[in-house]
């Protein structure tokens, strides 16, 4: 019988109670790992996906954190690495988007787009890395949108996430060196609270952009993370990986 692909490894989730983060925290318990997760605001549902891991037999830790104040963040890093008894995956999900033309872009969703997309990722990246050893995955979770924007509104959001595609290449570059592998998850539109798939016009006219012409599920995403969170992908540093349906190609 084989071991489950993530037995033994230490993970930590920012974002973990809905939508693409809740599924991952989900799928890397089911490969065998312990994993702790961040949200800010959805206790209910950090509650019940603690008791839903638990019920399974593994391992979940829910932590308060607000991904745009880094002494919360750094605290919550701290947290999982005591809880947990170690760290060995970051993934960086927590995000948030407000799409607007630039002219009417409101200054208070500007600092909060990139207090928490890019702040967030890089403080608990900064403190992440004191106890990260060789063999460990930092996997964000960026965004389609860095390498192509559909229509007008979206130039914050897509500043955004191609911070964080090339502050992950960057961060291969630092970290190769010790070992450690950094990878940046691009979804394209997927079913969640944050992009529903709920039949309107935009998700419609989306869809006429993409290859398979449908929304994705978080699992399709969160199979990603696992795979690169697992021990078949330690060659694998400084990419993107597109999950868009083919909405680039
Ligand atoms: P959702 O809005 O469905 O879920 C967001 C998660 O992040 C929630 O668990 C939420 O927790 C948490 N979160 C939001 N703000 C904060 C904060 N300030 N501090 C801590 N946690 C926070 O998002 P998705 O699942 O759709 O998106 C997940 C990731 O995927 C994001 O990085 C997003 O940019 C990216 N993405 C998504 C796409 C899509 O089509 N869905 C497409 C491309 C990229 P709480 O409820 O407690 O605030």
């Amino acid at each position: 019988m084989s071991t489950a692909p993530l037995t033994g490894r230490r993970a930590l989730v920012t974002g973990g109670t809905r939508g693409i983060g809740a599924q991952t925290v989900r799928r890397l318990v089911a490969d065998g790992a312990a994993v702790a997760f961040t949200y800010s605001a959805s206790k209910t549902d950090a509650d019940r996906l603690v008791a839903d891991v638990a019920a399974e037999g593994g391992t979940a830790v829910a932590i308060k954190a607000d991904a745009a104040d880094r002494v919360q963040v750094a605290a919550a890093v701290e947290r999982a690495v005591a809880e947990l008894g170690g760290l060995d995956v970051l993934v960086n999900n927590a995000a948030v988007a407000h799409m607007a033309p630039i002219e009417e872009f409101p200054a208070e969703q500007f600092d909060r787009l990139v207090a928490v997309n890019i702040g967030g990722m890089y403080w608990a990246v900064r403190t992440a890395v004191q106890h990260l050893g060789e063999g460990a995955r930092i996997i964000n979770i960026g965004s389609i949108n860095a390498d192509q924007i559909p229509s007008a509104g979206f130039s914050v959001y897509g500043l955004t996430k191609g911070a964080v595609a090339s502050f992950t290449r960057g961060l291969a570059r630092d970290l190769g060196p010790r070992g450690i592998t950094v990878n940046n998850v691009q979804p394209g539109p997927i079913n969640t609270d944050a992009n529903p798939d709920n039949g309107d016009d935009f998700p419609e006219s989306l869809k006429k952009m993409m290859a398979l012409g449908r929304y994705g599920h978080v699992r399709d995403v969160a199979g990603v993370v696992s795979f690169l969170a697992g021990p078949e992908s330690g060659f694998v540093t400084g990419a993107n990986w597109n999950v868009d349906g083919g909405f680039t190609v």
